[in-house]
């Protein structure tokens, strides 16, 4: 008896011995996952004693995947900065359309990268930082309501700079004083640990908008509360100079320096890491997110990912934004992350699939601390679970399901989500709200944005639209 009933072709299970079941079956009951095995030896229990049976045999199941680097209010922004790299698109034309946002628009932004992360398998993921103009109470209310789990970092900051450049953060993205670190521990107090799905961090804003004593001041409260940290870190070569010049540490020693490493602390990017840093990093159990796609579209480098692996560093899979991907789908981040490494190293296995499917489950459900919860298929887990479609022309011949799931699936195959034992998606159908609404909404609220930031009004094309 159980609520639902999985059967399935491979259960991939990423338990500690990482078994691949062939014939498998999951029981989830009351949101957690009460057995895994061979689908001949659960069925005398289940099949036809469970509420819901979802009977795929065709499909491969697996832990839902993890995005440990998403930028909700970036969801309206797709194709408004092509072809630049980092501190012009952030200048000319990221935050002055981020600051422009009216809360309503953010949230359907966010409405519009949930629906996306869910309808491509993501089950958890870490937001990088809401600011007050988004109205970030309505986005956690409705994160909690469409069954995603997150961990929702909201930005911290107390400079308007970015690297050596001073004041060029938009006007209407500026928080000074401790307004942002205070609202960030009212967030924390209202919804921290809401039904074990929804976690406040703190998100503060890169080295250069961010004095040295609130590093230090929200590092020790971060530790204190229990929660965690997320920042973007060496992401381009500017970043390197800054930390240098400043303070003549290498940013990894930068950020040790003011508290921001440690197992509670995920930095973004880290393409400009030393063997030094990356040791610092191992030494100190910090995690890494790795976004393969934003790195090459913004030319900001190619990380040593496969060193990272290897000296024990903790390295997890994001998405980025809608500039900066395009895409929040993560089964399509896993391929890029697997492609880039034997590119950067000219070393064809630089890096295998089955490692890039730890980062995006496992290593992922460390990054956000929420590993004794999911990230892998075992009885006493939370039942995040999706199943993956594999009778498509891409699937076949089903001769390795690991390495088709890493260099030949998209987001689009995955058919089923649960979430926290519960049937979020159904047959590629949101059962938690309402997607045909979210995607007419989108087109509005954007063109509303792009008008009153008077930016991307025009699609940037040699072509013309007719
Ligand atoms: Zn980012």
């Amino acid at each position: 008896m159980a609520d639902i009933y999985v059967r399935g072709g491979y259960v991939l299970t990423m338990d500690r011995d990482r078994r691949v079941i062939r014939d498998g079956a999951i029981a989830i009951e009351d949101g957690v996952i009460k057995a895994v095995g061979k689908r001949e030896e659960l069925d005398k229990d289940y099949r036809y004693h469970s509420d819901i049976v979802i009977d795929e045999p065709h499909s491969l199941i697996m832990p839902g995947l993890v995005n440990t680097h998403v930028h909700l209010a970036q969801g309206l922004l797709r194709a408004c900065a092509d072809y630049l790299p980092l501190i012009p698109w952030l200048k000319d034309r990221v935050w002055p359309l981020q600051g422009n946002y009216e809360p309503e628009e953010a949230l359907v932004s966010a409405q519009l990268v949930v629906t996306e992360m869910i309808k491509s398998g993501v089950t958890s993921f870490l937001e990088t930082g809401l600011v007050g103009r988004y109205g970030p109470d309505q986005i956690i209310e409705f994160l909690h309501k469409s069954g995603i789990r997150a961990a929702v970092a909201r930005h911290v900051m107390d400079m308007t700079g970015y690297a050596l450049e001073e004041n060029i953060l938009h006007e209407g993205l500026v928080e000074l004083g401790d307004k942002s670190y205070k609202d960030t521990l009212r967030l924390y107090d209202k919804y921290h640990g809401w039904d074990n799905r929804i976690w406040i961090w703190f998100g503060p804003r890169t080295p250069g908008a961010v004095s040295v004593e609130l590093y230090r001041k929200m590092s020790m409260k971060a530790k204190e509360l229990k929660t965690g940290i997320t920042m973007h870190l060496a992401e381009v070569k500017a970043d390197v100079e800054y930390t240098m010049t400043k303070f003549s540490k290498k940013p990894v020693e930068f950020a040790h320096w003011v508290g921001l490493t440690g197992p509670n602390v995920v930095l973004v990017h880290v393409v400009w890491a030393t063997d030094e840093e990356i040791k610092l990093l191992a030494e100190t159990k910090t995690s890494v997110s790795h976004n393969p796609c934003c790195n090459m579209k913004l030319a900001s480098g190619a990380a040593k990912i496969s060193e990272m692996l290897r000296a024990g560093v903790n390295v997890a899979l994001g998405t980025d934004g809608g500039p900066s991907n395009n895409d929040y789908d993560l089964l399509r981040e896993m391929k890029h992350a697997a492609l880039l490494q034997p590119l950067r190293t000219l070393d064809a296995a630089a890096i295998r699939a089955e490692q890039v499917v730890e980062m995006a489950t496992v290593n992922g459900a460390k990054a956000l601390m929420i590993d004794h919860l999911v990230g892998s298929i075992e009885p006493g887990k939370r039942g995040d679970i999706i199943v993956i479609d594999t009778w498509k022309p891409h699937w076949r011949p089903l001769n390795n399901p690991v390495s088709h799931l890493v260099y030949a699936a998209m987001g689009s195959d995955v058919k089923h989500s649960i979430i926290d034992g519960k049937l979020i998606m159904y047959n590629r159908k949101i059962l938690t709200f309402n997607e045909e609404e979210v995607l007419e909404k989108a087109d509005k609220a954007a063109w509303n944005l792009y008008q009153r930031a008077g930016i991307c009004t025009q699609p940037d094309l040699k072509w013309p639209i007719k």
